[in-house]
């Protein structure tokens, strides 16, 4: 038995990769792939049809957003979203929560004049915290205020909606799909597909529809122009077909599986039974404030790091696969995407206990 902790490309639920397999050459008895057939052809389309009313469903997304499938993973959004709805001497504000958000920060700045980091993360009494959204500085022009809830590096997560009067744009790459959520409070969601939807370099956008009509800049390059993406049905370009057909089989799955509500409560145990592990034991520690951890992805650290090697090699030989920290951060990082069964992280559980009593 193999469980696959990667933080991206992750595990993808095993029904939905043997679905795959048993259709692969003979996709709803056409007696060819899925991939070898037009996006315009009307089996695909109502393919397509289903999966954005699935996902609507299953996020319950008011009738007032669209839903886009474009290209560019998650990354690509980083340039489309002040592109398309921002202007060039706008000023737009970021929460800088970690990696990610940093990444976001300097692509925008490519792009509009003023680029205002809000906030940062700092030191509380109990680790590091994401600072109230009273003491952030926000601008009161801003076009939009931008955050990542859940930072897949740095295993940091917001966990409440920034109450605020412009647009909140997130970056939903490594948290969409895994609690339910009011899609109302935003104005854009996106996310790269490779962690909680399907294969990567497709990305999911939700957006408020009158934000189709701000004014975007001019050089905005077309395939990543929500306006007309929307009013194409994200076929300006061909799409990722073969990717958008993997989505619609997780969103299928994810349903059959009780949608968001059931994820929610298996994400809980999943992310409890590891932090909990980490907390009561002097082996392992984990230097993040409770109230922003990440139920996504778990980054913990050996107390000794002389034994990371030693951990990461006998780990994967009891089949727990790709535990090894970001080259940024360092020790080790537990991703548990709805795809991953609490057998997954009670097996990880179960191998750190023994590991710490043996190298204790
Ligand atoms: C993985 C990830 C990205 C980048 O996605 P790409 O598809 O590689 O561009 C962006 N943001 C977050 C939060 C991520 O986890």
């Amino acid at each position: 038995m193999i469980f696959n902790f990667s933080a991206g490309p992750a595990m993808l639920p095993a029904p939905v990769l043997e679905k795959a397999q048993r259709e692969l050459v003979n996709w709803q008895g056409l007696g060819i792939s899925v991939m070898e057939i037009s996006h315009r052809d009307p089996v695909y389309v109502k393919m397509t049809e289903e999966a954005e009313q699935d996902l609507r469903d299953l996020m319950s997304i008011p009738n007032n957003y669209s839903v886009l499938f474009m290209h560019g993973g998650g990354r690509g959004q980083f340039s489309a979203v002040p592109l398309n709805i921002a202007s060039s001497d706008a000023t737009v504000d970021y929460l800088n929560s970690g990696i990610w958000s940093g990444y976001a920060i300097r692509e925008a700045k490519k792009y509009v004049r003023v680029v205002n980091e809000v906030a940062h993360v700092i030191d509380g009494p109990d680790g590091k915290i994401i600072p109230p959204l009273s003491d952030w500085s926000l601008s009161p022009n801003a076009s939009y205020l931008h955050y990542c809830p859940n930072e897949t590096v740095d295993g940091m997560a917001l966990h409440e909606v920034p109450d605020v009067t412009v647009p909140v744009v997130a970056d939903m790459s490594s948290s969409i799909l895994s609690e339910p959520l009011d899609v109302s409070r935003f104005g854009i969601i996106y996310a790269g597909a490779q962690k909680n939807i399907g294969p990567s370099g497709l990305s999911v956008v939700i957006i408020r529809n009158d934000l189709l009509e701000a004014t975007a800049q001019n050089q905005v390059c077309t395939v990543m122009n929500y306006k007309i993406q929307a009013a194409e049905k994200s076929m300006y370009n061909t799409p990722n077909t073969f990717a958008w057909y993997l989505a619609a089989e997780v969103f299928k799955w994810l349903k059959a599986e009780g949608g968001l509500p059931a994820m929610a409560e298996l994400n809980q145990r999943k992310s409890e039974l590891i932090y909990e592990c980490v907390d009561n034991s002097s082996f392992y520690h984990n230097t993040i404030a409770p109230q922003n951890r990440s139920r996504m992805n778990i980054p913990f650290q050996l107390v000794n790091p002389a034994l990371d090697e030693e951990f990461l090699r006998r780990a994967e030989k009891e089949g727990l696969m790709s535990l090894k920290g970001h080259r940024f951060v360092g020790g080790m990082r537990a991703s548990l995407y709805n795809a991953m069964p609490y057998d997954g992280a009670k097996a990880l559980v179960d191998f750190m206990t023994r590991f710490a009593k043996e190298y204790q």
